[in-house]
């Protein structure tokens, strides 16, 4: 049976309807077409722009013997050298294309599955992240960053090599707007932040609870937009990632290495989207009023969307996904994994 299921978090509606998984079977994880080299592989250096920050035991600046390394986008969406500020043609409004566009390149090892990873290659990695946001946070210009990872062509990667994204704006996307005066609200309301109350009840409910450690938690939300899509927060207050202590993040890469090993298991191969829940950095004309209260409204998690089922003209049009798997049946799953 299906049903129509209010998501607190993101204030929308979801379609759960597991009698669509009888119409359609999964997407199988989709290879990319491989280019003869790899310009982010070690040795290949000289292939991307010079680099911005490694984590490089060895060697020096743009040659091999790193751990991670972050260069420029090379087909940026935005650039830096663009003049902020907005125009308006009658109606129509614009702005130069001023922004940040960063490719963290997260291992020397080509095509490596996350669940192949060592728990080092994940510490790596978020001190990595750790670093270039607190060095984007630097540029007062830059109020919202956004970081991802796109796996797989179903998931718009256009690399097979292990990498990572920050986009940096100068606004906040008006969809991340409206959550984040949905949390400030519920604030205001309940003086609790919406994820610390959806957190302790997902972990009393436990039907939809996949693993935990002392530091963070991993759940499939109870109105998940799509099939095994997970959530990983952290139990103490912590807004961005750049709060994490060294022992949080040893604590969140031993829980995601976990996961990808329990999501591989389930699923096979397969492609996804992750995303790092993070506030904006810096006030705007937009936020100034609701800037102060963010430490106590937002709350860092990491998000992973598995592209199992494609998106037809009703979520595009109506931004209501429809998702065939209940959750409750994802993290069950997730929990006996066998690896
Ligand atoms: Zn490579």
């Amino acid at each position: 049976m299906s049903q129509i299921r209010y998501d607190l978090f993101h204030d929308r509606y979801v379609i759960i309807a597991p009698e669509r998984m009888q119409r359609a079977a999964f997407l199988p994880a989709a290879k990319l077409q491989q280019s003869a080299v790899c310009p982010f592989c070690e040795g290949n250096e000289s292939l991307t722009p010079p680099e911005i920050y490694a984590i490089r035991p060895h060697g020096s600046a743009n040659m091999p013997g790193w751990k991670t390394r972050v260069v420029p986008n090379l087909y940026k969406a935005l650039k830096i050298e663009a003049v902020p500020g907005r125009h308006h043609e009658g109606l129509f409004e614009w702005q130069e294309g001023f922004g940040a566009h960063e490719v963290i390149i997260d291992m020397p090892r080509h095509e490596l599955r996350m669940d192949q990873w060592s728990k080092e290659e994940f510490v790596s990695w978020i001190l990595t992240i750790q670093e270039r946001v607190q060095d984007l946070q630097r540029d007062f210009r830059l109020v919202y960053l956004s970081v991802f990872k796109n796996h797989g062509q179903n998931a718009s990667a256009t690399q097979a090599h292990p990498h990572t994204q920050i986009i940096g704006l100068p606004l906040v996307p008006k969809m991340k707007m409206a959550q984040i005066r949905h949390h400030v609200a519920y604030f205001h309301e309940h003086q609790r932040c919406i994820v610390e109350t959806l957190q302790s009840a997902e972990i009393a409910e436990k039907s939809r609870l996949i693993l935990q450690n002392d530091t963070f938690v991993a759940i499939a939300p109870f109105a998940s937009g799509v099939p095994f899509e997970v959530w990983v927060t952290p139990k103490k207050k912590i807004s961005s990632v750049t709060q994490v202590c060294e022992t949080g993040v040893h604590a969140l890469s031993a829980l995601l290495k976990e996961l990808f090993a329990r999501l591989y298991a389930v699923l096979g191969e397969f492609d996804f989207n992750l995303s790092f829940e993070i506030p904006p950095v810096h006030r705007y004309d937009e936020t100034e009023e609701i800037f102060h209260l963010f430490e106590e409204t937002c709350r860092f998690g990491v998000r992973i969307a598995p592209r199992l089922t494609g998106l037809g003209g009703f979520e595009l049009s109506t931004g209501m996904m429809i998702n065939p798997v209940a959750p409750e049946l994802a993290a069950e799953q997730l929990r006996n994994a066998k690896k």
